[in-house]
């Protein structure tokens, strides 16, 4: 059974080590555990439905509450504390293209605005219903999860937009084909969520971003269908498919899409190479990228990351052991972890290798072999489970991102982590502030910052503290033109600041397609655009 309020099955759990505790001790101070709202008790705070009743729509208090938030920080707070806010009237599952134009009807006849709801794993408050005086209808594609077609020979799927990560890979690897689209919330979203946030998955290196991976679909808006076909490339005007790419529900629902998948890699290998700091470190990695060495994944920890991946893993002697080695070999405090992925067949993979080796030796790196990258590919799904832990130890954790051109990834990968900690230690809190580089192009790369800190007793304080820091991030990712997004999307959290990234009329155009596709205004209030 999914967690109603943390991350995945609960079943499945992730202990801190009793070092890797002492460690955020040392670091942070003592969590300050409290105890999390009973669901039970929180299903009987549940306001009656405002919607009028329909055999399609689903109004059990329960499910109401468990599609009520995602998976960000407020949303956190809200479901551990119990102080959910707007909840949906009700939720319904479509099983067709047909159902979704039925519920067009339905929202027209009753009033009701929709949102749409993959996996439910937005950490930008994608899924939440705002407070309104119109009743929300959450449509969850959770019945719509078929391969319709496999064109083997053009390598193109067409699967049905609820299907999750681990039920893709399932039904293509019996045909020896994948996707290859592996997200850390894989094991929970959804393909429809991915195009519609313009996801990026781990290796997107080698198998690319989602707007390379979609080739087209179907999309139910209210205005009409819309048929993208998957042409391999088109001249014929602007291309359709991208403004859909990253919609996030405002436009229409997604019920199909087509997309590029490979033949299954040959091998797959992650290695690790240490560097002595961070500039080495970004310098061998954007000379692979700008050399286009064929690589799946390069993601390189700054120190104080590669310090905290160490600590956290919680092997004290064999991680003291490793670094007392480094430390004589002269990679001591700025210590930097990359992590290289290498996919494809044999002797790709081989050359790969070979050739991010002699960059990496140019910059001084340390290739120290696979068990670093193995780990790393252990617990690459696992590691979201840490966050349900550290919460229980009394400690909050969130994440944000950014790209920027390569130019400024040093400089603002120091600034917004300054930034976090100055908006925190401020009033005297403490806060631990990390950083990778986690997707590269040739003109720059995505940063990745992690943060974490002891939760306040009172939930509107840690919320408070949460909005001091992601503010003060985001207006250092403003103030240097980054992107407020690399690939988590907009929802509500961020789009205060999607104006000052697309200017007026950017807006504006984003604006026109959603009054042409949307006129009433039915889908995801509040999403994307304000
Ligand atoms: C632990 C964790 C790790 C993550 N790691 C990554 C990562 O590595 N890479 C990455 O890109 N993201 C990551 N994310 C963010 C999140 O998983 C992505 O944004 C993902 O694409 C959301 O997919 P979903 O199916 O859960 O969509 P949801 O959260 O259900 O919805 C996201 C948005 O898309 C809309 N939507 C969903 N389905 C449809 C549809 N069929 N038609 C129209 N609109 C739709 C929703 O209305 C909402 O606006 C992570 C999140 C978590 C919690």
């Amino acid at each position: 059974m999914r967690r109603w309020n943390g991350w995945g099955d609960e079943a499945t759990e992730y202990h801190l080590p009793p070092s890797a505790v002492r460690y955020l001790e040392r670091v942070l101070g003592p969590g300050r555990p409290s105890p999390d709202a009973d669901f039970d008790a929180v299903v009987r705070t549940v306001p009656a439905t405002a919607l009028p009743a329909d055999p399609r729509i689903a109004a059990d208090p329960a499910d109401r509450l468990r599609h009520a938030r995602g998976q960000s920080l407020p949303d956190w707070v809200a479901t551990r504390s119990g102080r959910i806010g707007a909840l949906p009237d009700g939720i319904a599952r479509p099983a067709s293209s047909d159902d979704v134009r039925g519920l067009f009807d339905y929202a027209r006849s009753s009033g009701a605005r929709l949102i749409p709801y993959g996996g439910g794993t937005s950490v930008v408050g994608g899924v939440n219903p705002r407070p309104s005086d119109r009743p929300a209808l959450t449509v969850s594609l959770s019945r719509m999860t078929r391969l319709l077609d496999l064109d083997a020979v053009s390598g193109l799927a067409r699967f049905e937009a609820g299907v999750a990560g681990p039920d893709i890979e399932s039904q293509l690897a019996p045909h020896g084909y994948t996707l290859g689209h592996f997200p850390q919330s894989w094991e929970l979203s959804t393909l429809g969520g991915w195009v519609m946030t313009r996801s990026s998955g781990q290796q997107s290196y080698y198998y690319g971003r989602m707007e390379d991976l979609f080739a087209g679909g179907s999309v139910e808006t209210p205005s009409g269908p819309l048929d993208l076909p998957p042409h391999p490339a088109s001249a014929a005007g602007p291309d359709l498919r991208q403004l859909i790419l990253g919609s996030e529900g405002r436009f229409g629902i997604l019920t199909s899409a087509i997309v590029r998948v490979r033949r299954r890699p040959e091998v797959e290998r992650f290695y690790g190479i240490f560097f002595r700091d961070l500039h080495s470190g970004i310098q061998a990695v954007r000379e692979m990228a700008q050399a286009s060495v064929p690589v799946s994944m390069l993601r390189l920890s700054d120190p104080e990351e590669t310090d905290a991946t160490l600590n956290l893993a919680g092997k004290d002697f064999a991680v003291s052991s490793a670094r007392f080695g480094l430390n004589v070999l002269g990679y001591g405090a700025g210590l930097c972890l990359l992590i290289v992925g290498l996919t494809g067949d044999r002797l790709s993979v081989d050359y790969a290798w070979e050739t991010a080796l002699t960059i990496a030796n140019r910059h001084k790196g340390l290739a120290v072999g696979r068990v670093v990258g193995s780990a790393w590919r252990k617990s690459r799904f696992r590691n979201p489970y840490l966050r349900n832990s550290l919460w229980d130890l009394g400690y909050a954790a969130d994440t944000l991102e950014t790209a920027v051109p390569w130019s400024n990834v040093a400089g603002v990968a120091q600034a917004i982590k300054t930034a976090i900690r100055g908006a925190l230690e401020t009033s005297g809190g403490r806060v631990l502030a990390f950083s990778h580089i986690s997707h590269v192009y040739a003109d720059g790369a995505s940063l990745y910052i992690t943060y974490l800190w002891p939760r306040a007793a009172d939930p509107d304080r840690t919320l408070d503290q949460w909005r001091a820091m992601k503010t003060a991030a985001s207006k250092v990712i403003t103030a240097v033109r980054g992107t407020i997004s690399h690939h988590h999307g907009v929802g509500l959290d961020h789009a205060p600041y999607l104006a000052a990234e697309k200017g007026p009329v950017g807006i504006s155009m984003l604006e026109a397609v959603a009054a042409a596709l949307d006129p009433n205004r039915i889908l995801n209030p509040g999403k994307l655009l304000d």
